[in-house]
């Protein structure tokens, strides 16, 4: 007696489906991926408007290199990049946000992606779209140079995770917080923010565009407390103060290069972490790591359950530092955990201590 085995093969649609819901989790994950796509794309202009949270529409548009109606047609697809040509590319190391060549095909996959893109040199704009992994003809459109990436009704073939999407506000929240690091990390960059037709803020770029590594060093932190001002108001920029500290600095070994950046006066405070940015070698990342550093060196200033604003750019050896631990999550881990911490609450301390913010530095062990 034979039995149909139990063990079947997934049909296309549904592997993809399911890949797709790596990537995309909720509005701000969509976001995140075409404000990267921008920024690769040598934009110097970002804009990000969302409808109800993102739920009901996403729109990006960027003054980048744009696509050509061919290559519109291969970025929509599975692991198709420009950013990478093979893992040789990738073990020497990837100078762009994205390389994965995942993100659109995931996109167009879980909801009706619109994107009209038209080459800097080009002569004519095209469109295309994709509903639910469907991909359409490419079709000549009128367009700016730059490309526009629309993402209407995400999940609207997925209900289970539509359905756990969150209230507008709060999928708003996530989404200004995205779009907030990457306005930070990139003050050369004008990234601006509208709501359901309300411009929640806007950078104006002025920060100048250099060499990722010298970013934050060039302009000193001027261009970014103007950035700062831009995201966060006049309030929380008059009190950030400047943390500029390197390891040619100090006689002991630490793993660190240098951290610079800008953090709060004590009672410049908000109930929610959100608002603790540190970029590592210029890539946003959470890690625990650095925000209790940070958070130890305010001693017992802080009140409870109070966060500080901060704005902190940690520079390593890339060797040292893990950021591949999840693809979505941004987290990293660091070979010297320990060593990490103490550094940055050191310059972090180092700057409060300096302008009288804190009374001692804590003892150290
Ligand atoms: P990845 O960013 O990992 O390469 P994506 O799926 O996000 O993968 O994008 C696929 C490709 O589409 C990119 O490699 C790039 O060539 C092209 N692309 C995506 N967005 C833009 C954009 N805003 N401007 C120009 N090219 C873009
Ligand atoms: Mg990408």
């Amino acid at each position: 007696m034979s039995e149909e085995p139990s063990i079947t093969a997934l049909d296309d649609a549904t592997v993809q489906r399911i890949a797709a819901g790596e990537v995309v989790e909720r509005p701000a994950s969509v976001v995140k991926e075409l404000v990267e796509n921008s920024i690769d794309a040598d934009a110097s202009r970002v804009s990000v408007a969302v409808e109800r949270g993102g739920k009901d529409g996403i729109r990006v548009r960027d003054d980048g290199v744009g696509m050509s109606a061919e290559e519109l047609d291969l970025a929509v697809r599975d692991h198709h990049t420009s950013k990478i040509g093979d893992i040789a590319d990738l073990e020497a190391g990837v100078g762009t946000l994205g390389f994965r060549g995942e993100a659109l095909a995931a996109v167009g996959a879980v909801s009706r992606l619109t994107m009209r893109s038209k080459p800097r040199d080009g002569e004519m704009g095209h469109e295309l779209t994709v509903e639910g992994g469907d991909i359409g003809d490419s079709s000549p459109a009128g367009c700016p140079a730059g490309t526009v990436v629309e993402v209407d009704d995400l999940f609207y073939n997925v209900p289970a995770r539509r359905k756990f999407l969150k209230t507008d506000a709060t999928e708003f929240d996530h989404v200004n917080t995205v779009v907030t690091q990457y306005a930070l990390a990139n003050p050369g960059v004008a990234v601006s923010l509208e709501h359901d037709g309300r411009e929640v803020f806007a950078t104006d770029g002025n920060g100048g565009r250099s060499p990722p590594s010298s970013r934050t060093q060039s302009g000193g932190t001027g261009n970014l407390r103007s950035t700062v001002l831009s995201v966060y108001g006049r309030e929380v920029a008059e009190s950030m103060v400047d943390v500029e500290w390197s390891a040619d600095d100090v006689s002991a070994e630490t793993p660190i290069r240098s951290v610079r950046g800008l953090v709060s006066h004590p009672e410049t405070t908000r109930a929610g972490r959100e608002y603790l940015s540190t970029f590592v070698n210029d890539r946003y990342v959470t890690a625990s790591t650095l925000r209790e550093a940070v958070l130890d060196a305010y001693g017992g200033q802080l009140a409870p359950d109070r966060y500080p604003f901060a704005v902190l750019f940690v520079e390593l050896d890339p060797a040292t530092v893990d950021v591949n631990v999840h693809p979505r999550k941004l987290e990293v881990r660091f070979d010297d955990e320990s060593g990490v911490k103490e550094a940055v609450s050191e310059a972090v301390k180092e700057a409060l201590l300096a302008e009288g913010l804190i009374r001692t530095s804590a003892p150290r062990g």
